[in-house]
């Protein structure tokens, strides 16, 4: 659990010890975050004993009344934005005058509280104040690490799922009021329906998850003998149920001697996005090539089919995160648009490039290459 540090400046005893009391064994958690917090309190009845305890053991959250017996609040709150410090401040007061109020706001004060509030309003305002330090804190330490795109991601991601978590929810609810009656048949293309949004949330999520941990070498790598045949064969067998439904051939040339020193999830990762997509973007009835041979201690792959295929336009953007080419022929098709940008990253931790060569209407080729 993570423990925020909330300075109480009240010169009235009672406040202090009522934020005590309200905030000891308040914890909160949001989904986005991985720890939930809770709350250390230190006290100080003057803006003078404050400043000097922001100074020295600083202070996450700072609950601070205006009327006080020395220094006034709103001048400890000009002292504390000029330290440039990761405090928030809220100011408690019970007649806020506008001037005090736009004072306050312009030297950054967070929010303010009445005087005198109840437990519940308190803990709604800590609870606003934590969520926008956690935000505050997780943006500039992705910005620091130079990881803004994580930042990016995640707010892709919420809107990436906002949808199919709509569609799901009018489904269900069209269940719940039996809204087309008692027969259980009739609603089975939304149960239907509502598995494939299930499905592609899923897929989603997983490609976030390959994406996030390779971004934040949080990934272990795992570095072997790996066996490219075998893994090959693995990922030609996850791809055919897929490839027999719309009547596709899968054509193996494969050496079987090749043996690599690799992760065998990072490498499964490369050969099921390019063969998902070369059975995805088929038509019904087509072929995928897959060869695999070592040529000058170079292992390099190629992934062909004859496919929709990929307009001169739209080959810069392909690699880049949520890159989905939007035209008739695609529009049926569901994905992420993630798929190429983890098989790219995958592909530079060797050293490998990938390249892909296309003609609209008849078919991709997507090659490549990496070096022992
Ligand atoms: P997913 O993240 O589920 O793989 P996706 O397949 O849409 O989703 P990518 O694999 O990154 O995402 O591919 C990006 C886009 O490139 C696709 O949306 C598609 O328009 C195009 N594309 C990829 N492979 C092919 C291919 N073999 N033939 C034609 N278009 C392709
Ligand atoms: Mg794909």
């Amino acid at each position: 659990m993570e423990k925020l540090k909330v300075l109480v400046v009240d010169d009235e005893p009672g406040i202090r010890s009522g934020v005590v009391r309200i905030l000891k064994n308040y914890t909160i958690g949001f989904p986005f975050m991985e720890e939930d917090f809770s709350f250390d309190i230190i006290e100080a009845e003057t803006g003078e004993i404050a400043l000097e305890i922001i100074e020295n053991e600083g202070a996450d959250i700072v609950l601070l009344d205006n009327k006080l017996p020395g220094i006034q609040g709103i001048d400890v709150l000009e002292k504390i934005s000029k330290m440039r410090i990761d405090t928030a401040v809220m100011m408690i007061t019970s007649y806020a005058s506008l001037d005090i109020a736009v004072k306050a706001t312009n030297f950054g004060a967070y929010n303010f509280v009445p005087k005198p509030f109840t437990p519940d309003e308190l803990k709604s305002s800590i609870e606003n104040i934590s969520k926008h330090l956690f935000l505050k804190r997780m943006t500039s330490a992705m910005k620091e690490e130079g990881k803004q795109i994580r930042f990016q991601f995640l707010s892709v991601l919420s809107h990436e799922l906002k949808s199919p978590l709509n569609a799901i929810e009018g489904y269900l609810k069209i269940m719940e009021e039996k809204q087309v009656g008692e027969n259980i048949d009739d609603y089975m293309s939304m149960i239907d329906r509502s598995m494939v949004r299930i499905k592609g949330m899923r897929n989603l999520i997983i490609d976030m998850l390959d994406l996030t941990r390779l971004e934040s070498g949080k990934k272990k790598r795992k570095l072997h003998e790996v066996e490219i045949h075998q893994l090959a064969t693995l990922a030609i067998d996850t791809i055919k149920p897929m490839a027999i439904q719309h009547n596709i051939t899968i054509k193996p040339d494969i050496d079987e001697s090749i043996v690599m020193e690799a992760d065998h999830d990072e490498l499964e990762i490369i050969f099921n996005n390019l063969l998902s997509n070369a059975v995805k973007y088929n038509r019904d009835g087509g072929e995928v090539r897959i060869s695999i041979q070592k040529i000058n201690n170079v292992v390099t792959l190629t992934v062909s089919d004859t496919g929709i295929g990929i307009s001169d336009d739209d080959l810069p953007k392909l690699f880049e995160e949520f890159s989905r080419i939007k035209n008739s022929d695609t529009r049926n098709i569901s994905g992420t648009g993630l798929g190429l940008s983890i098989t790219k990253k995958m592909v530079e931790l060797y050293n490998g490039t990938i390249t892909v060569d296309s003609k609209p209407n008849f078919g991709t080729t997507f090659t490549v290459k990496m070096p022992i």
